[in-house]
């Protein structure tokens, strides 16, 4: 596959370039889409515990806030560059345009490497980050969240430095914060919940019973282990997952929360007793019928899509499939849940911690897991709607009903002429 295609910022344009051609919409709603609204690249000097300063480069972009306030997450990576933090940020204009949320998208990002950092260098970057793009973002404005290598203490951190700046506490500025400062309940299993929710709409659709149904997860963190956990309590049999390190297989079934504790224990899943190794790729090809990618992005590619046998593909991970093997599921009838969609119930649990926020009134688990089940089959019907009656893939699916409803917004305000 040439870079081109595998450009991030390409593959999205492509995206909402199909989805406004084939709703017939005016050019100018492309026009508007194709890049994000507003983009900010700082540069921000930092004190090391050796006594020296080093200068930090981070980025903020907002791609549209048509809808509301624009929302996404920071990451903190050696690799962050600003193509890429412009094309996650506008997925998550579509991501949270799928889910009917009241937000555009953003996303934010930190080169910076977080494995060689102490603690205290980790929060005087978190700090400066913040305040060098404090005047952009605000419960109003712009709300991020925790991405790559970022976590509910990162937020705490940005959360107090950006109190300081309004000299008032200001939990709504940020999602996915500690329980004590404002964080909800339900938000660490969201993202795998909500993608076992879409899974299980997509099964009853297709006809395939999930109790007993054989499942294979790629990368056991957060979406994948819970994922793993949340189909075995369905009474699905996990046969495989895998991490970095590679994949484990027992064709009668694992014990989701017994990996977990291994993996805790040892660092990787592989060597699970009474598992058979397998490399990811082989993870990829198993005969199953849900396969779950909860890694990385670029999994699924031309060179293996052709080999995939799972009946459903829930894209937990962003991204895990490329364009070209897309269409190769298509083709040979693999149903593929959209990230847009699959991996949504993230954002989704992070609009409710903000609602809590700025009403001060905190919900139950139960209230936080039941108005995430509702929203996230509503959705699923919205997308499977649209799959059915435009005969498109689910992911074009996705996309016609996100970008149909930022056109609305983005006409009856009056950008589009
Ligand atoms: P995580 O860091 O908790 O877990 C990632 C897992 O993937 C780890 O087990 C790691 O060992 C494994 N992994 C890394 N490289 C791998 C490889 N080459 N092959 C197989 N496994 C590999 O991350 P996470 O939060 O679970 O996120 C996973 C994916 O889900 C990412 O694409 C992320 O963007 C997406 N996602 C996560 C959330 C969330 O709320 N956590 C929300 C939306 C999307």
């Amino acid at each position: 596959m040439s870079t081109e295609q595998m450009n991030p910022f390409k593959i999205v344009q492509g995206q909402i370039k199909r989805a406004v051609d084939m709703l017939e919409l005016e050019p100018a709603v492309y026009e508007v889409l194709k890049e994000p609204m507003r983009f900010l690249e700082v540069t921000f000097p930092v004190r090391m515990d050796d006594g020296s300063v080093r200068v930090f480069k981070g980025f903020r972009s907002q791609h549209n806030d048509a809808v509301g306030p624009t929302k996404g997450g920071i990451r903190f990576h050696p690799d962050v560059h600003a193509d890429e933090v412009r094309a996650l940020s506008m997925w998550m204009t579509f991501k949270c345009a799928v889910l009917g949320l009241p937000y555009g998208g953003g996303k934010g990002g930190v080169v910076c490497n977080p494995k060689e950092l102490s603690k205290g260098e980790l929060e005087r970057i978190s700090r400066g980050f913040f305040q060098a793009i404090s005047q952009i973002v605000g419960p109003e404005k712009d709300i991020p969240a925790p991405d790559v290598y970022t976590n509910p203490q990162i937020m705490a951190w940005m959360v107090d430095e950006f109190s300081k700046i309004k000299e008032s506490f200001q939990p709504g500025v940020i999602t996915g914060k500690p329980i004590i400062i404002g964080g909800s309940l339900g938000r660490n299993e969201a993202t795998a919940r909500g993608c076992v929710i879409t899974i299980r709409e997509a099964a009853k659709k297709l006809g395939i019973e999930i109790k007993g149904a054989r499942v294979a997860v790629q990368g056991y963190g957060n979406a994948g282990s819970i994922a793993a956990r949340l189909m075995h309590e369905m009474g699905a049999a996990v046969i495989a997952v895998s991490d970095s390190k590679g994949g484990i297989l027992n064709p009668a079934g694992l014990d989701p929360l017994k990996v977990l504790a291994f993996k805790d224990e040892t660092g990787s899943v592989v060597g699970y007793p009474g598992t058979k190794p397998i490399t990811n790729e082989e993870l990829l090809e198993l005969e199953c019928e849900v396969l779950i990618p909860a890694a990385l992005e670029n999994q699924i590619t031309a060179a293996n899509a052709g080999r995939v046998r799972a009946r459903i593909v829930g894209e937990a991970a962003n991204g895990p499939t490329t364009p070209e093997a897309d269409e190769i599921l298509a083709k040979n009838g693999v149903f593929v849940i959209p990230d847009i969609l699959a991996n949504a119930g993230g954002v989704t649990v992070s609009y409710f911690e903000w609602c809590q926020n700025l009403y001060g009134f905190y919900w139950s688990e139960e209230e936080v897991n039941s108005r995430l089940e509702f929203m996230m089959v509503k959705a699923f019907e919205n997308v499977y709607n649209m799959y059915k009656s435009k005969r498109v893939k689910p992911r074009d699916a996705a996309y016609l009903v996100a970008v149909d409803r930022v056109a609305q917004a983005m006409r009856v305000r009056g950008w589009l002429g």
